[in-house]
């Protein structure tokens, strides 16, 4: 339809294929399906076991230049290519994409389903709650930091015997047993006894009292919506909790550890692992104190249970698409999970995933972290470049969320647009790094004239693009993106040679160093005080060998969002840095960067409402 008409009319307007009838056309089996009504169904990990000895398909990651506050279209691109490759081309095809948080969903950007005719439906469903995935993190996100708050509080009132009797009662007849929450301290502290009244004193003592330095406390609480306000919190203000203040604050659900395990991880028996090791303080003799220690770590596992399965849904065109996990970009590692794409490559010939924000940000977690844990090598990387972001490059006027774009961005305008165009080169260097082909795929708005196009087009390909090619699945669909589809599968078939940024060895200071210079072209990287003595405690605890997920802007290459293009003569300023042991990454915070975002002064909720006669929503 001309003109195209909103994202949520057309996705409203969609026939949907029951997904049932969708799970048994790609092959998944009725008892490996658990339906969450019509139109959404989990799909077991069983499914792996079944699949083990199929061949993998090709693994196609979507990523972007440096995009304007708007987004460039990374979803929509992938959700169109996707159904290029299914519903025209006749191959099978997965999309694998990340769940939206309610942070943007209500606040600066709205949905995240894709857009116009490539997008991922019910895009209600997929906007809000889905199957509650999110939920269940929160849930158990704050059952560890109630956890830790209470276990201090106790142990301050009690003695190590007191204890003793509290955490392993004796029953009746004057018999205890280690509950499953002691197992894992007991293993830690290499105490090999099942009788828990055969402990001598010092290894009750130990096993009791963790000694947690409520200074060290490094977990915090969580909450997927956008509230600067509690940023920064005191807790314990309660008369019964006098004594036990302390200043803390919320993050959002989706920069937890707990979604990071979620998106990294690879079995139950694996996430239960990981879910245990996360550090959240240290005890009075150093000691870092883990989930696993405060007895937890199996109640967390529960509350996630359901979690690791990954959502099932459809194209606007009916092609199987996993919605699983996600890590937010900037301030988490941003790719959706890799159980879903190990599920999805089994059963498909092409897979394509994005990873979030620029390749900068997303992308370079995306082969440093995700497919570093996977062991799965992408066969394509596909770009998406925009006329409107390049011109933003070249020195445009300021782009803001909400307000019309400035006639420099929808007349046309040649020297702008060959000013910005650094910014694209720059990002299939990034991508020419990893050693894995690259196309552009310019995403066509209907402002963009046919000389702008050809200039992408040139500079791409000059600059060592397999190819670069215009397309129109936002305002046509899959037929729109047939042209990028067979660039992808061309390039599919062309030699790799994958290497990683940085081998694990490296020290902390040189796998940030070796980033921020060949990724974001800094001259160097300066660390605060903080910064340095936390370097130093890592290393001394052994955290040193993990990969780096930097916590960065994405709206510029270098760390200053006002700086478009690319940047020169600027160093990264590294606040703080944070371990998230379980996921297994050091999490460098750049400048400014918080991780909980605030509402703006419009925030996109004011659209959104419900016809109570229809139920039909409107807005998102
Ligand atoms: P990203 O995933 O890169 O953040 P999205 O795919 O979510 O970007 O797209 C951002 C917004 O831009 C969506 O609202 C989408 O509908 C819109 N959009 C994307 N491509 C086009 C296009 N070619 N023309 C008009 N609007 C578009
Ligand atoms: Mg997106």
């Amino acid at each position: 339809v001309s003109p195209v008409p909103t994202d949520i009319e057309i996705a409203q307007a969609a026939t949907l294929k029951p997904i049932a009838q969708l799970a048994e056309e790609i092959g998944i089996l009725p008892e490996e399906l658990e339906l969450y009504g019509p139109y959404k169904a989990k799909v077991k990990l069983s499914i792996l076991e079944r699949l083990k000895d199929v061949p993998n398909g090709q693994y196609i990651d979507v990523t972007a230049i440096t995009p304007t506050p708007l987004g460039e279209g990374k979803t929509t691109t992938t959700v169109g290519l996707s159904q290029a490759l299914g519903a025209h081309l006749g191959y099978s095809v997965f999309t694998c994409i990340r769940q939206p948080s309610q942070g943007p969903t209500f606040g600066i950007k709205g949905g995240a389903a894709g857009g116009g005719y490539s997008q991922v439906i019910p895009m209600e469903e997929f906007n809000l709650h889905l199957t509650g995935d999110i939920h269940a993190i929160t849930a158990a996100n704050n059952l560890l930091a109630a956890a830790i708050d209470a276990r201090i509080l106790h142990e301050a009132g009690a003695t190590d015997e007191q204890l003793f009797n509290r955490l392993c009662p004796p029953d009746k007849n004057g018999k205890r047993r280690f509950a499953p929450g002691l197992l894992g301290r007991l293993r830690k502290l290499g105490i090999d006894k099942t009788d828990p009244n055969e402990l001598t004193p010092e290894e009750r003592s130990k096993l009791v009292r963790l000694d947690i330095d409520p200074t060290t406390i490094t977990w915090r609480r969580v909450l997927d919506t956008s509230d600067r306000f509690l940023r920064g919190i005191v807790i314990g203000k309660g008369p019964e909790e006098a004594g036990f203040e302390r200043e803390t604050g919320f993050d959002i659900t989706v920069a937890s550890e707990l979604m990071a395990i979620l998106a990294l991880t690879t079995s139950l028996r694996d996430m239960r692992e990981r879910i245990g090791r996360m550090v959240v303080a240290v005890s009075r003799s150093g000691e870092p104190i883990t989930a696993e220690d405060l007895g937890v770590a199996g109640a967390l596992t529960v509350l996630m249970k359901d979690t690791i399965k990954p959502n099932l849904m459809q194209t606007l065109e009916g092609t199987p698409v996993f919605v699983h996990a996600g890590p937010f970009a900037n301030i988490a590692h941003g790719n959706s999970s890799i159980i879903a794409d190990q599920i999805a490559l089994k059963l498909a010939d092409f897979v394509v995933t994005e990873s979030g924000f620029g390749s900068d940000i997303g992308m370079e977690k995306f082969f440093d972290i995700k497919c570093r844990y996977s062991g799965l090598l992408p066969s394509v990387v596909v770009l998406v470049a925009t006329v409107r972001a390049l011109k933003m490059h070249g020195g445009g006027p300021k782009v803001v969320a909400g307000k019309p774009l400035d006639p420099a961005y929808t007349d046309e305008n040649l020297p702008l647009l060959k000013e910005g165009l650094a910014n694209l080169i720059h990002h299939i260097h990034i991508v020419r790094k990893f050693g894995i082909p690259v196309v552009v795929a310019i995403n066509r708005f209907h402002t963009d004239t046919p000389a702008e196009l050809e200039l992408i087009r040139d500079a791409a390909i000059q600059a060592g693009a397999e190819d670069a090619v215009v397309s129109r699945h936002w305002e046509l669909g899959g037929e729109g993106a047939i042209e990028l589809a067979e660039a992808v599968v061309r390039a599919s078939q062309k030699p790799r040679k994958f290497q990683f940024l940085y081998p694990l060895e490296m020290s902390i200071k040189e796998k940030i160093e070796t980033i921020a210079r060949e990724i974001y072209g800094a001259d160097g990287v300066d660390y605060s005080p903080e910064a340095e003595k936390q370097i130093e405690e890592y290393t001394r605890m052994g955290f040193d060998h993990l990969p780096i997920c930097v916590a960065k802007t994405h709206l510029s290459l270098s760390a200053d969002p006002n700086l478009k293009g690319v940047p020169k003569g600027f160093r990264l300023p590294v606040r703080e840095i944070r371990a998230s042991v379980g996921a297994g990454f050091l999490y460098p915070l750049i400048g400014k960067m918080s991780t909980m975002p605030g509402l703006p002064t419009r925030p996109a909720f004011f659209e959104i409402d419900i016809d109570p006669e229809t139920e039909k929503i409107i807005g998102l």
